[in-house]
């Protein structure tokens, strides 16, 4: 931590920030200028508040210098973190990899159609919501477990993972037998109860964010990828379809996506989009996919990735 001390501090009001700063376990490394002292704070566990230097008396700011969140710090684990599956792909590596399907399971028909065409395509994994979080509640809410069972049924026929969204602390037990990855939502990102019921195996996901704009549903933040990368070991997934709210939007930000360095790319693909029960407008049509593919295919090498 860097403490600067005011101008007009005192000698004495320097001091007890010293032996605050020695109080929490700090060792301090004083920078005496000609207008202001600096101190230098190294070695204290992360846990205690920076409020509480900020608010003695003498001081101008304070800064962190190392993060807060050292398990998940780039620092702890530089080579980065690399999710391996029992099928032998892997998320964090040189692969980039794709993950599509529809924004919820309706009919057995429906999945396994999906499944067929973005296996063929090229991804890795089936994506399909069981249990819809819907802002209303006359919206379709989702078939359930037997949603799962499809999802699972029609991955394994076509060789393919399943990521699918876990709601609460009580779906966990029942999806694990049938998925490979558990999604969290937007909706969940601060259920602290949740979050502590799962893994270490973490993959952060770049959805969108809230802005002013309104022309799409949400913004979709590609700078966050090179950022959340260089900040954290985790591997990065990128999700353009609930990032922009628009099919046609999709192609050219899951492209941005593969070329600002995301190791996961997270699609909604339906056979009919037209008739879908949730996200229509955000799907992409198979010929869409298709076509997509075959331009991410070109563009993964060109930053160093594969594609499958
Ligand atoms: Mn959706």
């Amino acid at each position: 931590m860097i403490v600067a001390m005011q101008e007009v501090a005192t000698e004495e009001q320097i001091q007890k920030v010293i032996e605050r700063l020695v109080h929490l376990g700090f060792e301090v490394h004083r920078s005496t200028g000609a207008r202001q002292t600096v101190l230098g704070a190294v070695g204290a566990r992360n846990e205690f508040d920076i409020r509480d230097i900020e608010v003695l008396e003498g001081v101008s700011e304070a800064h962190r210098v190392s993060s807060p969140y050292k398990l998940v710090a780039r620092s702890f684990r530089p080579e980065g973190t690399v999710v391996k599956f029992s099928n032998g792909v892997s998320i964090g590596g040189q692969e980039v990899v794709i993950m599509a399907g529809p924004c919820s399971v309706e009919s057995h028909e429906q999945i396994f159609e999906v499944a067929e065409m973005v296996s063929k395509a090229g991804a890795r994994f089936l994506r399909g919501g069981a249990f819809k979080p819907r802002s209303s509640p006359y919206s379709f809410q989702g078939m359930g477990e037997e949603a799962l069972k499809l999802m699972r049924d029609a991955a394994d026929k076509f060789k393919l993972l399943v990521i699918s969204e876990v709601m609460e602390i009580s779906q966990i037990p029942l999806m694990i037998p049938y998925v490979d990855v558990l999604q969290v939502g937007a909706r969940n990102m601060q259920n602290f109860n949740l979050l502590r019921e799962l893994n270490y195996d973490v993959m952060l996901c770049e959805r969108g964010i809230r802005t002013f704009e309104t022309y799409t549903r949400n913004t979709m933040d590609i700078s966050a990828i090179p950022i959340v990368k260089k900040l954290s070991h985790l591997p990065m997934v990128a999700d353009p379809s609930h990032g922009t709210g628009r099919r046609d939007k999709v192609p050219p930000m899951g492209r941005a996506a593969i070329a600002a360095g995301t190791d996961a790319l997270l699609v909604e693909v339906h056979n009919c989009p037209d008739k879908a029960l949730s996200d229509g407008a955000q799907s992409l049509y198979p010929e869409q996919f298709t076509k997509l593919m075959a331009e991410l295919r070109i563009i993964a090498p060109a930053v160093g990735r594969t594609l499958a």
